[in-house]
């Protein structure tokens, strides 16, 4: 970053090329994102929920019409006690960092958290989520959300991936990839890795060989693998499944959406642990 990022400081822009906003700007490219590591958030709930979450801010921009909202000063003034840079900007300039016509009044560039894969930890009736090359920002982020909402534990990327911060990606999550922890692997790590894991590997596969309302979800740790949008599971990481899972289908078509099939499999998992402890929600 230019030294025109310095902290601690509220200026006001109006050009489009201020080095500082043309940065920012920058973060749009995935090689810009994993050289700073850092991301960008739109939005006041998104800056607010990673606020909440105690993610490192850097900047804030919000618009110059927003300046007297309550909720934009709260958070402006959060950001700043961390030393984040806080810049007032006009709607042209924001509408370039998002590239919409219609542009949030509020937007922050955090710092980008990965879960080490040594540092997953998996209890009982935990359940993680393995999405094998991942190749849609959309998909991925909806995943995320859907994974929060089931109380998933993590996500862990394997093989190329789409990027968890991209702007599509982060906006999928609405907020959820701040609470969710995620980690990455190449697939021969993922391999090795898989096999101190202390559950079941529960794959979904169109040729599976189980109704995925057969298995007993219940008890120790779960992982769910999931297969790329194209290509489904490899045959290496379907071998490595415990148990491959097919959600028999009606109609014509011949496959889920991953996203949807990802949250078919996670509320059935989930409705298992919630049987176990007796719980109704
Ligand atoms: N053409 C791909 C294939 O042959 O597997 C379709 C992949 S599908 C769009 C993406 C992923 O969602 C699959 O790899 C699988 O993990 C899951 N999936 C989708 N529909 C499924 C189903 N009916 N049963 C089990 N898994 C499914």
């Amino acid at each position: 970053m230019t030294d025109d990022f310095r902290p601690g400081q509220v200026r006001e822009v109006t050009a489009v090329s201020n080095p500082v906003i043309k940065e920012i700007r920058a973060l749009a490219l995935k090689k810009n994102r994993e050289e700073s590591g850092r991301f960008l958030a739109e939005g006041l709930k998104l800056v607010t929920d990673a606020l909440d979450g105690g993610w490192v801010v850097h900047v804030v921009v919000f618009a110059k019409k927003m300046s007297s909202n309550a909720a934009v000063q709260a958070v402006a003034a959060r950001a700043r006690a961390q030393g984040a840079l806080i810049l007032e900007a006009s709607e042209k300039v924001l509408s370039t960092i998002s590239r919409r016509d219609n542009p949030q009044m509020v937007v922050g560039v955090f710092g980008q958290r990965w879960l080490k894969p040594e540092a997953i930890r998996a209890q009982d009736g935990d359940l993680w989520i393995a999405l094998d090359r991942v190749r849609d920002p959309g998909n991925l982020g909806t995943i995320i959300r859907t994974a929060d909402c089931a109380g998933a534990k993590g996500i862990i990327l394997v093989g190329e991936t789409t990027d968890p911060w991209s702007i599509e990606a982060v906006r999928a999550t609405m907020g959820s990839l701040f609470h969710m922890p995620v980690a990455r692997m190449g697939v021969e790590a993922f391999l090795q890795w898989r096999k101190g894991w202390p559950g079941m590997v529960v794959g979904t596969h169109l040729e599976g060989a189980v109704d995925y309302r057969g298995v007993d979800y219940s008890g120790k740790p779960v992982l769910l693998l999931m297969g790329n949008e194209q290509q489904g599971l490899p045959p290496a990481l379907a071998e490595s499944c415990d148990r491959l899972c097919l959600i028999p289908m009606a109609g014509q078509a011949d496959s889920l959406n991953l996203a949807v099939a990802t949250g078919v499999m996670v509320f059935e998992i989930r409705r298992h642990a919630l049987v176990m402890k007796g719980a109704s929600s």
